[in-house]
């Protein structure tokens, strides 16, 4: 039997647990955990309602810790989101507080599945998990920049005027500013997608990209359907142990740090990760990338 559990029921999780409920996977049990535990017990409520019309039968219920004992996948979305006045930094130290309370509780369990983690900053809150957890880096799994690589083809899609799903174009480094598109080595197709599109499509696209969840939130104050269907993608091939290619936020031993490479991602985690053959500028973009995370690692604790 497959479970999920996820940690921290707002939002982004809830867009999680909606979009499982929606999709055909081999989700059978579905725990919600959460400080605010009536919120669980509401969403759970509203959820076990939709099943009727649900692709398949899912057992949805709130829950404690003690659940996370035999769970496939614990997906932690807890945490607090930038508030005004409020700097980056300040931000990592309570949401570094906020993954000691309940990885503490986690190591309590017996849990010994995969650890997917979506609280910003991603990359971070990634690496504090793998630490906290003491588990090896291919069960601590971060969403990293496979929001992003959705928008960037989507984006590319909507220019050419064909299917996303033949874009093969990845954001890769860090989830947020310093991220980039290593263009050299995106394909539509067969081809090069510089064969379609001019430098200034290109730098357009990246920036859009980019820019993309700050149009968003000013707009509608927060992100969470996309990252909800990121979520259940990674779910999906964890479960199905179907060995695809996704840019997740992956550990790199050398730099002791976290930050989105394209992975093969099976029933174990991280089989792969999949490094790029970089031209020299992808290269130092990357490094600035590694640099800016590095500072902040160093800044945390
Ligand atoms: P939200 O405020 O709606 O939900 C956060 C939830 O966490 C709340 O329900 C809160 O009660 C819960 N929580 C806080 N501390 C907890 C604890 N110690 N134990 C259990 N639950 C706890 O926020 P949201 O919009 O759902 O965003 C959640 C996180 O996801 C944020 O860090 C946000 O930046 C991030 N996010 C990541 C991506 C991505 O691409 N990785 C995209 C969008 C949002």
């Amino acid at each position: 039997m497959s479970k999920v559990v996820i940690i921290g029921c707002g939002n982004v999780g809830m867009s999680y647990a909606y979009s499982l409920l929606n999709q055909r996977t081999k989700v059978e049990e579905l725990i919600l955990i959460d400080l605010n535990k009536d919120r669980t017990i509401g969403e759970a409520m509203d959820l076990n309602h939709g099943l009727a019309f649900a692709p398949s039968k899912i057992n949805i219920k709130a829950g404690e810790y003690s659940d996370c004992n035999n769970a496939d996948i614990i997906c932690i979305c807890a945490g607090r989101n930038q508030e005004v006045g409020e700097t980056r930094l300040d931000l990592i130290k309570k949401n570094y507080e906020v993954f000691k309370s309940i990885i503490n509780e986690i190591n309590k369990t017996n849990f010994k599945g995969i650890y997917l983690i979506a609280t910003n900053p991603v990359d971070i809150m990634s690496l504090i998990t793998m630490k906290l957890s003491k588990f090896p880096s291919s069960k601590v799994i971060g969403s990293g920049t496979m929001l992003d690589t959705a928008r960037l083809r989507y984006l590319i899609g909507e220019k050419l005027d064909v299917n996303p799903k033949n874009v093969h174009a990845y954001v890769i480094g860090e989830h947020g500013d310093s991220e980039f598109v290593p263009w050299s080595s995106a394909i539509v197709g067969l081809r090069s997608v510089n064969e379609y599109m001019s430098k200034e499509d290109l730098n357009k696209i990246a920036s859009d990209v980019r820019n993309a969840a700050y149009q968003i939130i000013n707009k509608k104050g927060a992100t969470y359907y996309g990252i909800g269907m990121c979520l259940t993608r990674i779910t999906n091939a964890i479960l199905d142990n179907d060995k695809s290619i996704l840019t997740v936020s992956v550990y790199d031993e050398k730099q002791d740090l976290y930050y989105g490479m394209p992975a093969v991602v099976d029933k174990k985690g991280i089989r792969e990760i999949i490094y790029l053959k970089l031209t020299d500028e992808e290269r130092n973009k990357l490094d600035n990338s590694i640099e800016i995370l590095k500072k902040i690692r160093n800044s945390y604790e």
